[in-house]
């Protein structure tokens, strides 16, 4: 049934007096989804590292682009980013989400690009009504910060996919992410590409800004990294949930959790049957690496 055809069918319903039998309202609005069912839509992790690499050429952005082409094309797409935290939990909900230049020092060309892709209104508010844990707001005011569009652009460049974001509550818990996160599964089902957009090992503060472009990470990272790919591997969840009780090379890589966050929402995504694939898994400058995850049934 498309949603022309559904929403005929619920007109009755909603023309009928409010009677105990009537349905809940927010029963009905998860039943209206702007998108009509598809295969389960695979899930990524997109470590995104410097935003120049929105305008550079080089192996991590062809790893984008080639991951695009593996996967289906989606109906929309919903991204975590480690640039968007916020009091609360909210999902950009307006038509034209605004390019946001989310940082300084940067060469102008850079803060001339613009990532015009559409916002969904529609899947605000069905993400909204999906989340059971808390009260997910409506934003107006935010946009595409460079989590998203520095990445999603070599995934997409024709800007032709409905792009929102929903935000990092920057005051719970690492369990509190990954349960939140789980409670966005059925949108899989609708063609929504769910992206996490960080890096699993990002310590700005010790970043040789003089090796920005080579290739190699300190022992630390590299221990760290080795680590969080086995328990990826291995669908150890718990060991990447408690992070924090991983030691010192953990301690080091995640000196604060926006870049490492959007990881859990996209392993809590994952279902029993459903394989994890790396590309990407490279370290960079030191203590930074790109390692970027597709969770896919094959
Ligand atoms: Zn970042």
């Amino acid at each position: 049934m498309n949603r022309k055809d559904f929403l005929q069918t619920l007109a009755p319903l909603a023309a009928a007096p409010l009677t105990g039998k009537a349905m809940k309202l927010n029963e009905l609005e998860k039943m209206i989804s702007p998108f009509d069912n598809t295969a389960k839509m695979p899930v990524l992790f997109l470590g995104h590292g410097s935003p120049m690499n929105a305008i550079e050429e080089n192996e991590f952005v062809q790893g984008f682009r080639n991951i695009s082409n593996e996967i289906p094309k989606p109906n929309a797409i919903l991204c975590i980013s480690a640039h968007w935290e916020t009091r609360g939990t909210y999902v950009t909900a307006m038509e034209k989400p605004p390019t946001i230049h989310d940082f300084g020092g940067f060469p102008k060309e850079l803060f001339e690009v613009q990532y015009p892709a559409p916002g969904s209104p529609e899947l605000a508010k069905q993400t909204r009504s999906l989340i059971k844990k808390t009260e997910v707001g409506l934003d107006e005011k935010w946009g595409l910060d460079h989590g998203a569009w520095s990445v999603i652009k070599h995934l997409y460049p024709k800007a032709d996919i409905p792009v929102i974001q929903m935000s990092l509550d920057h005051y719970q818990t690492p369990q509190y992410h990954y349960e939140l996160a789980g409670e966005l599964k059925s949108l899989r089902d609708k063609g929504v590409l769910i992206v996490g957009s960080g890096n699993m090992v990002h310590n700005l503060g010790m970043v040789d800004w003089r090796r920005l472009n080579d290739l190699y990470g300190y022992d630390w990272a590299i221990e760290a990294s080795e680590k969080m790919k086995k328990f990826i591997e291995e669908g150890d969840h718990d060991s990447l949930i408690h992070y924090s009780k991983q030691g010192k090379p953990f301690q080091l890589s995640i000196p604060s959790p926006e870049h490492y966050l959007p990881l859990l929402y996209i392993m809590a995504l994952k279902e029993k049957d459903e394989v994890t694939s790396l590309f990407n898994d490279k370290a960079v400058a030191g203590s930074l690496t790109m390692t970027s995850v597709k969770i896919s049934h094959s």
